[in-house]
């Protein structure tokens, strides 16, 4: 009937449907052995972690976008929450899922681990509404930490701070976050949050720190720890010791308390922004840690050329900045912000130009498209670079055999 009522409006006879799945909120079972509970996927973030928490448990994946997402999108998008290295990125939680599609209800395997072909769940996650409805999920859950630490560190140079990250997966320290800020994010960040003090306080801290080493341009990170009291004492002193190996500042609790404070704010400058003509942008990847300074410099000067070539007048620029904030044993992710003074009568040509130049580059140079976005409309035209020929007629046949009317989602992904 929806269908019908749909087509109906459609001058040309065809359909789009809207499904709005924010009725799916319950939590249907909470297995404290096994430490995994059962979610309807509708759910949002803040109701998920209040039924959760109410019983002690927790999924602690908390995006950015985590006060206006769902657990379907989480899952079909691949998400990563900012302590995905204690917590795991989306298809690290996923035990199960059930789908709608169109052959029928699907509920996917549920074991610790199998040897039973190829795990099914690896292509739910990430299949971004192509494939079926996802309703219901089953996920691993936590125990709620008993104490969380966050703290910054400033290190003199990016480079160093990479090796810091590095060192801090490779010797397996239980981490919740490792955030680093590259010197013109570093920057950014402090001008936002000091603007209009200044004064004694801020030169001060510049004398400080040239007496000490450090140069116009250091370089923030943050690091997180969760979990029982004598866990979060010996990691943190772990971190400590491996960031001051490397010439690092310890900072205190000070910049963790307050990036922890403000972590789901940051999209509300984005509007001021625009309303004094200025373009805001992100995008990201991961690579291996061989790579990541390669990476980072490469994209960073083909989206700065970019923008040059693209901006309203002579002489105007942008800023491109960029954070390491997912890390791994072998890499990590590189997440890129970008502000520019908009061509108002261009802006769409503008900020595909923009665009265009960053993903040719993070394909040219050993990056994924996308750490945590997805693919969607924008990133789909990169995906066969990526995945190759065979890969990508896996994926066409599999779209055929769920979806053979194509009605699921049709573009996304696979374009
Ligand atoms: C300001 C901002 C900050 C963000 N920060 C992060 C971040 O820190 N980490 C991160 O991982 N992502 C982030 N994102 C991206 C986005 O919020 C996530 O990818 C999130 O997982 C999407 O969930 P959603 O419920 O909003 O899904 P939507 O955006 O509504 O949908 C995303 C895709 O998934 C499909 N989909 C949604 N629900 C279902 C379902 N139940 N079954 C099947 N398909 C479904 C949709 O069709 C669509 O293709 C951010 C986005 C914004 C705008």
């Amino acid at each position: 009937a929806l269908a019908r009522r749909a087509a109906a409006l459609m001058p040309s006879g065809g359909a789009i449907l809207t499904l709005d799945t924010t009725l799916l909120t319950r939590v249907i079972q909470i297995d404290k052995v096994s430490m995994t509970a059962r979610i309807e996927a509708g759910i949002y973030g803040p109701q998920l972690e209040e039924q959760l928490q109410a019983h002690g448990v927790t999924l602690a994946h908390y995006p950015q976008s985590f006060l206006y997402s769902t657990l379907g999108g989480w899952i079909a998008a691949r998400g990563a929450g900012q302590q995905s290295n204690r917590y795991g990125k989306a298809e690290k939680w996923l035990v199960s899922a059930k789908l709608a599609t169109p052959k029928g209800f699907w509920t996917t395997e549920a074991t610790p681990a199998s040897a039973a072909g190829p795990n099914l769940n690896q292509l739910v996650a990430g299949s971004e509404g192509t494939l079926g409805v996802i309703v219901e999920a089953t996920v691993k859950i936590h125990d709620l930490p008993e104490r969380k630490d966050y703290r910054g560190y400033l290190f003199k140079t990016f480079a160093q701070g990479i090796e810091a990250a590095r060192r801090i997966n490779h010797a397996e320290i239980p981490v919740a976050m490792v955030r680093l800020s590259d010197s013109p994010e570093t920057y950014f960040f402090q001008a936002l949050s000091s603007s209009g003090s200044g004064g004694l306080k801020s030169k001060l801290q510049r004398t400080y720190l040239k007496m000490k080493g450090f140069t116009d341009a250091p370089c923030l990170m943050l690091i997180g720890h969760e979990g029982t009291k004598e866990t979060v004492i010996w990691a943190q002193e772990q971190t400590e010791a491996i960031c001051r190996r490397l010439g690092a500042l310890a900072l205190g609790t000070g910049p963790g308390k307050r990036w922890f404070h403000g972590r789901f704010n940051g999209p509300a400058v984005r509007d001021p922004m625009m309303d004094r003509g200025l373009g805001v942008e992100t995008l990201e990847t991961s690579t291996r840690w061989s790579n990541i300074a390669n990476l980072h410099e490469k994209v960073v000067e083909a989206i700065s050329n970019a923008i040059a070539a693209n901006v309203p007048e002579q002489n105007a620029r942008g800023i491109v900045m960029a954070h390491v904030s997912h890390s791994y044993p072998d890499g990590a992710s590189l997440y890129f912000t970008f502000v520019f003074p908009r061509q108002l009568d261009r802006e769409v040509e503008q900020w595909q130009a923009i665009k265009r130049a960053a993903s040719d580059t993070i394909e040219m140079n050993g990056g994924t498209i996308t750490h945590h976005h997805g693919v969607g409309v924008d990133h789909a035209p990169w995906l066969g670079e990526e995945k190759g020929e065979i890969g990508m007629s896996i994926l066409r046949a599999t779209k055929r055999e769920m979806d053979s009317k194509g009605v699921m989602n049709p573009g996304k992904v696979l374009g």
